[in-house]
């Protein structure tokens, strides 16, 4: 089992938290270069909360928002762990 840390503590909380309610990071894909980058995600309802209605903002992220470090450079030191995180969340992106 891999850790799921990128860069600090809080980054992995985020990502934690992917698919439920308040603000998440995910790890997104390029689809044209298939590279992967992080977004920031806020979404009003958990995943299994089927009520009301579901709203949800996503922008990409270059910085981690607690540390502040490189995020195209951490996703390149922990490549295997950012396609892990792709695959866990990639069902929560939201499509544009
Ligand atoms: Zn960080």
């Amino acid at each position: 089992m891999t850790n799921n840390i990128f860069c600090c503590d809080s980054l992995s909380t985020a990502l934690d938290n992917a698919g439920n309610s308040g603000f998440s990071v995910l790890v997104a894909m390029n689809t044209f270069n298939k590279t992967f980058f992080f977004v920031q995600q806020y979404r009003t309802r958990d995943k299994n909360d089927k009520t009301g209605i579901l709203t949800i903002g996503e922008v990409g992220i270059k910085f981690c928002p607690w540390c502040g470090c490189d995020l195209e450079r951490v996703i390149n030191d922990n490549f295997e762990l950012a396609k892990d995180n792709y695959e866990k969340n990639k069902e929560f992106l939201f499509e544009f």
